[in-house]
C-alpha cells in the first residue's frame, strides 16, 4: 500500500507521513504538484493526499489534472485543508476529492488511513466468487472480463433457472443478476428465491442490474431485498467500487459470524479434550431434566473417574496425562448420541447425561465403556475407571444437583470397593 503526500510544508508532510504510516501506508513526500505528477506518471500508489494550497497550484486544480488522466481517475484523493468554509469542501468534492480532513484533525486521517488500508490492502478480501445471471452475451463478454480483471471469479448464466441451480450447489460472496432474462424467472424472482432460503445463504449480497433507471422500480427492487443497483449502461468503476463494498461487507460480516461462532465454542467447550465443560453442563441440565420429568421419558447421569490418576501424572509426566485424559474423552465422544451430553466436570472426572435412558441402559452403556477404556492403552499405559449411575427417577432426585449426588455416591462406593467398575445408586 503506497501513498502520496503533497504539502509544501516539512513539518507538515512529517505528520501526515506518520498519520498514514500508522495505518500501515508507505508514504513519499513531495512539495509541489509538478514533482507529484511527475512520480504519478512513473510509479503506482493507491492514495494520493494533497493540501489546499500548493506552490505551483492549487488543490482543486491537482484534483482536476489527476481525474482527468486515465491512470489516475479512479485514486482516492483525500485534501487538508485549514479552512472550514463549507463553499470550499464542497467545491473540491464536486471536483473530484475523495475525503476533506482538517490540518489538525491528524488523528482522523489515522483512523481513516487504518480503515483504508484494511479493507484495500486484504487482497483475499476484496477477491471473491460471483454468481452473474445476464441473458445479453455481448454485455455479459465485458462484464465478465471487467470483474476478473479485478480479481474476481464469475460463474455466469443466462437464465435464472440456471442461476439458481448453480446457487443451491456452490458458494457464493455476490449474486450479480440482469432484471429482464430469457426464461421464466426474472430478477426480481431470483431475488426473492434466495431470501426465502431458510438458511445462512439468504444473506448472501444482491446486486440488481437493469436497463431501466426508474424510481419505482428502483425501490421495488430494494424493498425485494436486493442491496444494492446499477443502472445499464453502466460505468466501469461504478459497477467495480459497488462490487467491492458489497463483497467485503459480505467476507467481513462471515469473519463475525465465524469469530462469534468460536467465541461460543470457547465458552461452552474444554479445551483439552473438546467436550462440553462444567460450565455448560451446568446452564443446560436443568432444563434438560425438567423435561424429562414433564414428559415421564427416563433421564440418567453417569459420573466417571479414573482410577489412581494422580500415579499416571507422577510416573509419566502430566504432558501424559493429558493423553490419556484426551483419549478417554473420545471414548466418550463416541459413545454419545446427538442428545446427550459429555461434558468434563473436572480434572479426571466426566459426566454423561443421557436422556431416554432407563436405568439398565445407563448401566450397559456405562459397563461397554468401561471395558472399552480398560482395553485402550493410551500410550501403551493401563487406565481404568469407575462409573457412578444414577436414574432421575429411581433415585427420586428432584434436580440436577440431586441428581448428581446420587451419581456420585456411586463413584465413591465403587472407588471403595476395587475400582474399575460400575455402580449404580442404592
Ligand atoms: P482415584 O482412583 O481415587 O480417583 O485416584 P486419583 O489419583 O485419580 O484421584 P485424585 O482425585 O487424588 O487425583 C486426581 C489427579 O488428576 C490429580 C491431578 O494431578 C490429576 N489431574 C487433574 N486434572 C488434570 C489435567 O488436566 N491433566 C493431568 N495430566 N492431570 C490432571
Ligand atoms: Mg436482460
Ligand atoms: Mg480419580
Ligand atoms: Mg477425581
Amino acid at each position: 500500500m503506497k501513498g502520496l503526500i503533497v504539502d509544501p510544508s516539512r513539518t507538515y508532510q512529517k505528520l501526515l507521513a506518520s498519520a498514514l504510516e500508522s495505518g500501515g501506508i508507505k508514504v513519499t513526500q513531495v512539495a509541489t504538484g509538478g514533482e507529484a505528477f511527475k512520480l504519478l506518471g512513473q510509479q503506482q500508489f493507491n492514495i494520493v493526499c494533497v493540501a489546499m494550497h500548493l506552490p505551483d497550484m492549487e488543490g482543486t486544480m491537482f484534483s482536476s489534472h489527476l481525474r482527468a488522466n486515465i491512470r489516475t481517475r479512479q485514486l482516492p484523493l483525500i485534501m487538508i485543508t485549514s479552512s472550514e468554509d463549507k463553499k470550499t469542501l464542497d467545491n473540491a468534492i464536486a471536483l473530484g476529492v475523495t475525503e476533506v480532513f482538517a490540518k489538525d484533525e491528524l488523528d482522523k486521517i489515522t483512523n481513516y488511513a487504518a480503515q483504508f488500508s484494511m479493507i484495500r490492502g486484504n487482497s483475499n478480501i476484496t477477491s471473491g466468487r460471483i454468481l452473474y445471471i445476464e441473458d445479453s452475451p455481448s454485455v455479459a463478454a465485458v462484464t465478465t472480463k471487467l470483474l476478473e480483471n479485478n480479481g474476481f471469479y464469475l460463474d455466469h448464466f443466462a437464465t435464472g433457472e440456471q442461476g439458481m441451480e448453480a446457487f443451491k450447489k456452490n458458494s457464493y460472496d455476490l449474486v450479480l443478476t440482469d432484471i429482464v432474462l430469457e426464461g421464466r424467472m426474472s430478477g426480481y424472482g431470483i431475488v426473492r428465491a434466495i431470501r426465502d432460503f431458510n438458511d445462512e445463504r439468504a444473506r448472501i449480497p444482491i446486486l440488481a442490474l437493469s436497463g431501466f433507471d426508474d424510481a419505482a422500480r428502483k425501490i421495488e427492487l430494494l424493498r425485494s431485498g436486493a442491496n444494492d443497483y446499477v443502472a445499464k449502461p453502466m460505468l466501469n468503476e461504478e459497477l467495480i467500487a459497488r462490487v467491492n463494498n458489497l463483497v467485503t461487507n459480505k467476507k467481513l460480516m462471515d469473519k463475525t459470524i465465524e469469530q462469534q461462532y468460536r467465541m461460543e465454542e470457547l465458552a461452552m467447550k474444554d479445551q483439552l479434550t473438546g467436550l462440553y465443560n462444567r460450565h455448560f453442563l451446568m446452564e443446560a441440565a436443568p432444563s434438560k431434566l425438567s423435561e424429562s420429568l414433564r414428559q415421564n421419558i427416563p433421564c440418567s447421569l453417569l459420573v466417571m473417574d479414573a482410577d489412581k490418576f494422580k500415579l499416571i501424572n507422577d510416573n509419566y509426566g502430566h504432558a501424559t496425562g493429558d493423553i490419556v485424559l484426551k483419549e478417554m474423552a473420545s471414548v466418550l465422544l463416541k459413545c454419545t448420541r446427538k442428545e446427550d451430553i459429555a461434558a468434563r466436570f473436572g480434572g479426571e472426572e466426566f459426566v454423561l447425561l443421557l436422556s431416554h435412558c432407563n436405568i439398565s441402559n445407563a448401566l450397559a452403556r456405562a459397563e461397554k465403556i468401561r471395558q472399552t477404556i480398560e482395553n485402550l492403552h493410551p500410550v501403551g499405559l493401563n487406565v481404568t475407571v469407575s462409573f457412578g449411575v444414577a436414574e432421575m427417577q429411581q433415585s427420586a432426585a428432584k434436580n440436577f444437583t440431586e441428581l448428581f449426588q446420587a451419581a456420585d455416591a456411586a463413584v465413591y462406593q465403587a472407588k471403595s470397593t476395587g475400582r474399575n467398575k460400575v455402580v449404580t445408586h442404592s
